[in-house]
């Protein structure tokens, strides 16, 4: 079948990739190259960080762990334990269970998961698609239904909302900052007050966040933002201490109360991942694959 992918983040590339596989002539349709991406800026820590139960976000993290395992010869990609908080009442997440080296102490719930430098990642993965013989086209689609092709997935994260007519697609805005790396073997994510500070170390560079601003859709850094970023980072890892800040970062997370992944008449919507769509990238490929 002729397929076209509307988007080339994360979430257009990994379904972009599957379909070739499965025999499809795919086409991936974006505004933008995958390094302008809102998957680009992504801190790349592979974990759902989904507030609502959802049964498939379990799977697809599973799906897509396995993906990032299997692919530990591509660049960007590696392993490393560290730990969340979470409710020390609540019992453990669901999806845990695709998670290696688990442990429970209290509200710190330790694993191991992959880390995945988006930047590079994303330009290997471009080049695999490519590899595997699917076109890119650059340009905006105005509405899915001028798409000349037999199947179109609709994988244009924040801007799929407004495609399929869908209002409960917000921005989540995140600021991050980048510090040198001064060689952390682990990562670390803890929240308190409501306020959720995180350390992803990727060798050169580590991602230091972060903030979550509901509905707030403009790409500004704030200084005082990213004052406060590095010096909760600093705290929560102390040899972060005399790293050097490397840049801010801005990037808006498709905010949605669920992922969207249906198939309405010749159009499969896979958009509204959130904060988690590096991890669930591939999983829902599959489910694409399948609706197709
Ligand atoms: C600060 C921050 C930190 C994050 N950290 C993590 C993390 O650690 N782990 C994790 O799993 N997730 C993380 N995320 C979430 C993750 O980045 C997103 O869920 C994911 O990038 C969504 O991917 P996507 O491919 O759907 O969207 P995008 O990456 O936004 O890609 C959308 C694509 O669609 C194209 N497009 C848009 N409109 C059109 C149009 N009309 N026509 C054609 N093309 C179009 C764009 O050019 C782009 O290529 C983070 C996000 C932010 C902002």
């Amino acid at each position: 079948m002729r397929v076209t992918v509307v988007g080339g983040g994360v979430v257009g590339l990994s379904c972009a990739h599957r379909l070739a596989e499965a025999g499809h002539r795919v086409t991936v349709c974006t505004a933008g190259k995958p390094g302008e991406s809102t998957s680009a800026v992504a801190g790349g820590l592979i974990y759902p960080p989904m507030l609502t139960a959802d049964e498939r976000v379990t799977r697809w993290t599973d799906v897509s762990v396995g993906v990032y395992r299997r692919s530990l010869a591509a660049p960007g990609i590696r392993f490393l334990p560290g730990s969340i908080t979470h409710g020390a009442d609540q019992p453990s997440p669901p999806w845990l269970s695709a998670m290696t080296d688990v442990t429970r102490d209290g509200e710190r719930i330790g694993f191991t998961t992959a880390l995945v430098d988006m930047p590079v990642y994303l330009a290997w993965l471009a080049e695999q698609v490519a590899a595997l013989g699917v076109r890119t086209e650059y340009g905006t689609v105005a509405s899915l239904a001028e798409v000349d092709a037999d199947v179109v997935v609709n994988a244009a994260g924040l801007a799929g909302g407004a495609l399929a007519g869908d209002d409960t697609l917000v921005p989540v805005r995140g600021q991050l900052v980048h510090l040198a790396d001064p060689g952390l073997t682990s990562w670390a994510v803890t929240e308190e007050g409501g306020e959720v500070t995180y350390v992803i170390p990727h060798g050169r560079h580590v991602i230091c966040g972060g903030t979550e601003e509901i509905g707030r859709g403009d790409l500004d850094p704030d200084p005082a933002v990213a004052a406060a970023i590095v010096r909760r980072c600093r705290a929560l890892v102390p040899r972060l201490g005399d790293a050097a800040v490397l840049g801010t970062r801005v990037g808006l997370r498709p905010g949605r109360p669920s992922v969207r992944l249906e198939r309405i008449g010749n159009v499969v919507h896979d958009y509204g991942h959130g904060g988690a769509g590096i991890t669930l990238a591939w999983g829902c490929a599959d489910d694409v694959v399948e609706l197709i």
